[in-house]
């Protein structure tokens, strides 16, 4: 079995940046992998996780996506046209077969747009950022800048509209490098300086800040004005129970701007008003977070105040 590599994309919508004249920053990643779907004959007996494979020669990433469908990612050579599937997907199936569903190259890229915004037009999501999906956050960073701005759309207030790239945008770009970091360590990369980079970058890996950051996909806190020591960090968003029904906080929250307190609110309470009881938070998670404070949370689950 044999396949040629088809054409890429890099997601990205050039033609909205080129029209409001952003310009993509190159950060300096650029690797091309080729994904494969496919669906077996069995049960792979696979660990459930997602494998990363960082062998230098042929780094690569494995899942299991269906009951008997699985992914395979590998990393091609510069040049490399042309892959040997059977070659690569042997040491995983065994003697199971598989037929392969889709195919499909990409170009892991690490780019950031100069500027999110022109007049009434923002960029968001791929257009705006470009990052390679080590730690798994580009749809998570898109889906944080559409939460950013919608709520500051239906505001209306011109003066907010302007914090939506300066909030988001380093966020984006701390996210951006974090993956840099995690691709460069759990794969190499492929140049001569590839493997002094390997050992300095596993031993970075091995920091328990760093590590524990990415496999928590921790979200970075924005950058907002001090009001409080956990103000730009996202809200938790465990089970609570309402109305005897266990749900998920956000379903509390509503849609807008909620003030969450426990035993008697300090300061002025913004939107919904939340008391954390008991009964609403049988495990204490939520109470042991809000450690006595009072917390105002945006309509995007961002500490305003806390
Ligand atoms: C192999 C791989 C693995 C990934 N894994 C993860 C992961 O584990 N977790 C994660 O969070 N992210 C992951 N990502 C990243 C994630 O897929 C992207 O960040 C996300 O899809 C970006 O969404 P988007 O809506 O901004 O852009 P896109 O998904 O690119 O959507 C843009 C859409 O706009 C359309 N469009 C473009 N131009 C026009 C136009 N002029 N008019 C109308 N429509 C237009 C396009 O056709 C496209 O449908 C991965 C990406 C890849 C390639």
């Amino acid at each position: 079995m044999s396949a040629d590599v088809v054409l890429g994309c890099d997601g990205a919508n050039s033609t909205v940046r080129g029209i409001i004249g952003a310009e993509l920053e190159d950060l300096r990643f650029e690797e091309r992998w080729l994904v494969v779907d496919g669906v077996c004959d069995g049960d792979l007996g696979a660990w459930g996780g997602v494998h990363q494979v960082c062998d230098p020669r042929r780094a690569a990433t494995f899942m299991q996506l269906g009951m008997l469908r699985y992914r395979w990612e590998f990393r091609l050579h510069p040049g490399e046209s042309t892959v040997d599937l059977d070659t690569l997907l042997t040491p995983w199936l065994g003697t199971i077969g598989v037929r392969v569903v889709r195919r499909a190259e990409y170009i892991f890229r690490a780019r950031i747009a100069d500027r999110w915004r022109a007049g009434p037009v923002f960029l968001l999501g791929d257009a705006a950022h470009q990052t390679p999906p080590f730690i798994g956050q580009g749809l998570g960073a898109g889906l944080r800048d559409a939460y950013n701005l919608a709520w500051k759309l239906a505001d209306g207030d011109p003066r907010l509209l302007d914090t939506y790239e300066a909030e988001r945008k380093p966020h984006a770009l701390a996210q951006i490098r974090l993956a840099i970091v995690a691709g460069w360590a759990m794969t190499g990369g492929q140049d001569r300086a590839a493997a002094v980079r390997r050992v300095v970058l596993g031993a970075i890996w091995r920091l328990p800040g760093l590590k524990g950051l990415a496999l928590r996909s921790t979200s970075p806190p924005l950058r907002l004005a001090r009001r409080g020591r956990r103000a730009g960090r996202l809200a938790p968003q465990p089970s609570v129970v309402q109305k005897g029904r266990t749900v998920r906080l956000d379903e509390v929250l509503g849609g807008g701007w909620a003030t969450l307190y426990f035993g008697k609110a300090s300061g002025p309470v913004v939107g919904r008003a939340i008391e954390v009881t008991p009964e609403l938070d049988p495990s204490g998670g939520l109470r042991r977070w809000l450690r006595g404070r009072t917390v105002v949370l945006r309509p995007d689950r961002v500490v305003h105040r806390g």
